[in-house]
């Protein structure tokens, strides 16, 4: 088995990925190592946070680690919030009201919009990233109660219905999580071997 640091404090977050990862790595939430402390978020992309929280999960454990980082990007706004996602607003209720209002005018077809998840993979050797993205638009209004954050107001287009309608097993399949952590094993596969599952 291989021991991987998660540069997540959530453990709802590390169960779900020790399950997509399967039996051959064991996942050991970096809390273990820093005493709860996280370092400052302030990369310009996605992929820049995800190396930031993986380096200090190793600088803190000094063993394999990897970080991940997500959110939303809106086409009709720059792209907005990307990277700002999580602090677009105070809450997940107050982010998606926001989010309505400032494509108040904009018209269905240009309401484009990308959820982005990348992690990255840092072990004193190597670093890579890899990103999953789920493509879709937001919609005129909050649609459905299932899922979280901003999945009421997105369409998705692989689903071709809204998330917030989705199931778990719906979402997860089509989700940029699911994607980047697909990506993700197959380069660890590629580092540790495959055949020792
Ligand atoms: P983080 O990567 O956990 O920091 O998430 C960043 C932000 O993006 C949070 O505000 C989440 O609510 C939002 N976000 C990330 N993934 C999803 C998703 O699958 N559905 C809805 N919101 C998401």
């Amino acid at each position: 088995m291989i021991t991987l640091v998660a540069a997540t404090h959530n453990e709802n977050k590390l169960a779900e990925l020790s399950e997509m990862l399967g039996k051959k790595y064991k996942l050991v939430p970096v809390s273990e190592f820093d005493g709860g402390e996280e370092p400052e978020e302030n990369g310009g992309t996605f992929e820049a946070n995800a190396l930031i929280k993986a380096r200090a999960a190793y600088a803190a454990s000094g063993l394999p680690s990897f970080g991940d980082d997500s959110g939303l990007c809106v086409d009709a706004l720059g792209g907005a919030p990307g990277v700002y996602s999580s602090r677009y607003a105070e809450n997940a209720a107050a982010r998606n009201a926001k989010l309505l209002s400032a494509l108040r005018e904009i018209p269905d077809k240009d309401r484009t919009a990308c959820f982005v998840c990348c992690i990255a993979y840092c072990d004193g050797k190597r670093e890579f990233t890899v990103r999953g993205e789920c493509k879709g638009r937001i919609l005129g209004k909050e649609t459905g109660s299932n899922g979280f954050g901003y999945d009421p107001v997105f369409y998705s287009s692989d689903l071709g219905k809204p998330f917030g309608e989705a199931s778990p097993e719906e979402k997860d399949a089509v989700s940029h999580r699911g994607r980047a952590v697909a990506l993700f094993a197959a380069m660890l596969d590629d580092i540790y071997g495959e055949n020792d599952k």
